[in-house]
């Protein structure tokens, strides 16, 4: 039988997938993390989806992705060996200004794509590194990149520009976006469970470590929290979110501070580890009762409500509210914080539901529907590659 491999590769970690094709939508059969790569813990947990353990150890050997590959496809030989691997589906953050949907990597797409690295320089080169070792490991296997800023693609162009002189929008520097695998599923599935919600105007409320906000009608992006790159917007586990850039030139100018120390302390060290001094793991955040965990939570919620009044009126009202990400689907609290008070907008939470984690969280009288949809980025990317499998 046709097997898919989906993969996201980081700087220092790889997260795959292994699905069966074939039928209507791909059906995952194990998945699993390559954590702290090229490090001497270096971890590999993998996990069918019946609840086999089928990796859960340290190995010296994973010490690139290269080699973290081979691991994972030995590993895939000996558990399934009827399988046969026909496409990989490839996480890349950055498609550029052009695509709009997922394309073969082929030597020519993959220079295009290394273009862009100047865009995403804590991203691209990663994806592409993993995307290079498996083109070298499946050779004949057909490779999918999947992108985060395809679903944004035709977002008008009062949301895709600065006021920058003209010149540098057609340099790349535009308004990407991004998240948008995880839109894109969020989008699909309203469509085949909501349709009437689909077609209208939504906003989703993607919120986990990574956090944006996306404003849809019709099951399109009309507008996006992220920017340029992927710290734009909200606040983030360690990522600042919007930002005057007076800030930047003030740590230039007047702290010395050089572009690593900026992008160090804008991506790692900000959001709600930098508000909290303490960490960017939301549940400790909220069990904890120190003035820096509170305010870390404050400002995340205060900027996600300030998001949602900017988006719905992008929108020109608002039809339903959809919360997915690790926070977004798990935190009964911050979801309560983020739509208490939010009457006039017509967005009335339903507080039990809401205490049960139901998929509808709005009173039945409330205008705006309120729902919580798991995301599965992984299903997105491993359609495409299905789609394309050879
Ligand atoms: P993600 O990046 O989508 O995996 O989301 C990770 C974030 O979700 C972390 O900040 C977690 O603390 C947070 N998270 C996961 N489960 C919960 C929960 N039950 N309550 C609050 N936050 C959660």
């Amino acid at each position: 039988m046709d097997h898919i491999i989906t993969l996201n590769s980081g700087s220092s970690s790889l997260k795959f997938g292994l699905f069966a094709a074939g039928g209507a939508d791909p059906i995952l059969i194990c998945s699993g993390e390559v954590e702290r790569i090229g490090s001497p813990d270096a971890r590999i947990s993998a996990t069918t989806t019946d609840g086999r353990v089928l990796a859960d150890t340290s190995s010296e050997v994973l010490r690139d992705q290269a080699s973290a590959l081979d691991y994972i496809l030995d590993l895939f030989e000996r558990q399934f060996p009827s399988a046969r691997v026909a496409a990989v589906g490839h996480r890349i953050v950055h498609g550029g200004p052009d695509n709009d949907q997922p394309i073969l990597l082929t030597p020519d797409s993959l220079r295009m794509l290394e273009q862009l690295e100047p865009f995403a320089p804590l991203h691209q080169p990663y994806n592409l590194h993993g995307a290079r070792a498996a083109m070298e490991r499946f050779p004949e296997a057909k490779q999918v990149a999947c992108f985060d800023t395809a679903f944004h693609r035709h977002h008008p162009w009062v949301n895709d520009t600065f006021a920058l002189p003209t010149e540098y929008y057609d340099m790349g520097v535009r308004r990407y976006g991004f998240h948008g695998l995880s839109y894109d599923y969020i989008s699909d599935h309203l469509a085949k469970t909501a349709p009437l919600i689909h077609g209208g105007r939504v906003v989703v409320a993607h919120l986990g470590n990574g956090a944006s906000m996306c404003a849809m009608i019709g099951g399109r992006s009309v507008g996006s929290s992220m920017g340029f790159s992927a710290m734009d917007g909200l606040p983030m586990g360690t990522r600042c979110g919007q930002l005057d850039p007076g800030v930047v030139l003030y740590l230039m100018d007047q702290q010395g501070m050089n572009a690593d120390e900026i992008s160090d302390l804008l991506y790692r060290k900000s959001g709600l580890l930098g508000l909290s001094g303490m960490t960017n793991d939301m549940r400790t955040l909220e069990a904890s009762d120190t003035p820096g965990a509170r305010n870390a939570i404050n400002y995340f919620t205060f900027r996600i409500r300030r998001e949602l009044g900017a988006l719905a009126a992008v929108l020109g009202g608002l039809d339903a509210v959809v919360f997915t990400g690790g926070i977004g689907e798990n935190s009964t609290y911050i979801r309560d914080r983020i739509c208490t008070d939010m009457g006039w907008l017509g967005v009335e939470l339903d507080h039990d539901a809401n205490a049960d984690n139901g998929r509808v969280i709005s009173t039945d009288l409330s205008r705006v529907k309120l729902m919580v949809i798991p995301t599965n980025e992984e299903l997105v990317i491993a359609r495409a590659a299905a789609a394309n499998a050879a």
